[in-house]
């Protein structure tokens, strides 16, 4: 998608600073963190949401992505917090599947 800021950054016509890439996913640092660790997941392939993903390809690999994120960052004892944002009630600002990784304080709970 051409005006799609994430397929820019997937494309590489935006640095973006990936820290890794996996099969299906890139993930990059948030560029507006709320917490101290903030990735996000993009997918490589444009998708609205997450309800238009490929469950049977993207939907297996993701569990896994986000465990060695969790290895990575070494925050499988402390926790972490995983968000996808869906459409206008959910949050959702950018139209191209993204999955939150956020780590390093503690999240409240209910969210705003
Ligand atoms: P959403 O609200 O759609 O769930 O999340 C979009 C996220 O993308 C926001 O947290 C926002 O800070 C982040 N974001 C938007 N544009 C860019 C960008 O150009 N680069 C990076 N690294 N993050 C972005
Ligand atoms: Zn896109």
């Amino acid at each position: 998608m051409e005006d799609c800021i994430f397929c820019k950054i997937v494309n590489k016509k935006i640095n973006a600073g990936v820290v890794k890439e996996t099969g299906n996913f890139i993930i990059i640092k948030d560029i507006n963190p709320v917490s101290p660790v903030h990735l996000l997941l993009i997918s490589k392939k444009h998708y609205d949401s997450l309800l238009n993903i490929d469950s049977r390809v993207d939907g297996n690999e993701i569990f896994g992505v986000i465990k060695d994120l969790a290895n990575d960052y070494n925050v499988k004892d402390s926790g972490f917090r995983i968000v996808i944002n869906t459409g206008e009630d959910g949050g959702q600002t950018v139209s191209h599947m993204h999955i939150h990784f956020m780590a390093g304080r503690g999240f409240g709970w209910p969210p705003g």
